[in-house]
């Protein structure tokens, strides 16, 4: 077994008109845009960079670098699917992510993010746990101008995980 943990941070900005930004493979309606190379969905860059730990297999920048016009606008549920390719025969165990934001509100998306989450993973939505919580208006988080993702994952053999 292999646990890993990851860390993305993107900036928020404010849009001319409401619009919807992706959050762990969610479509979430907002007036908030995340600035990103990719679709920047900061939720499985995190959740990459933890599986990558934990197969020692470095991070989603040496994979997918921001410099490669390929991945502009970038869909992250098909570059997860490709760091799950990339660490076979691990597979997933279980994932624990913490989001930290003022705005959007994560409560009515939780379901919808474990359900979408496990299914991109190949597991059961029990095993992918999302919890969000504030900096109590401190720092960037708690001004609004940035949200942050902390993942951690475990990985065993695939034939022990889905066996
Ligand atoms: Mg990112």
């Amino acid at each position: 077994m292999r646990v890993g943990s990851g860390f993305d941070v993107h900036r928020l900005e404010h849009a001319q008109q409401p619009g919807e930004m992706i959050l762990g493979g969610v479509p979430i309606a907002t007036d908030l845009v995340v600035v990103a190379h990719s679709d920047g969905d900061v939720v499985l860059h995190a959740l990459m960079d933890a599986i990558l730990g934990a197969a020692g297999k470095g991070d989603i920048g040496q994979h997918f670098p921001d410099s490669d016009p390929r991945y502009a606008g970038a869909d992250s549920g098909e570059l997860l699917m490709q760091v799950l390719a990339l660490v076979a025969p691990l597979a997933v165990v279980n994932a624990d992510i913490t989001i930290v934001a003022e705005a959007p509100k994560i409560g009515p998306h939780r379901d919808a993010m474990r359900t979408r989450i496990a299914e991109l993973i190949g597991t059961a939505a029990d095993r992918v746990n999302v919890k969000a919580t504030t900096t109590e208006g401190l720092g960037f988080t708690g001004r609004g101008e940035g949200l942050a993702v902390q993942v951690s994952v475990l990985l065993d053999d695939d034939s022990r995980v889905n066996g």
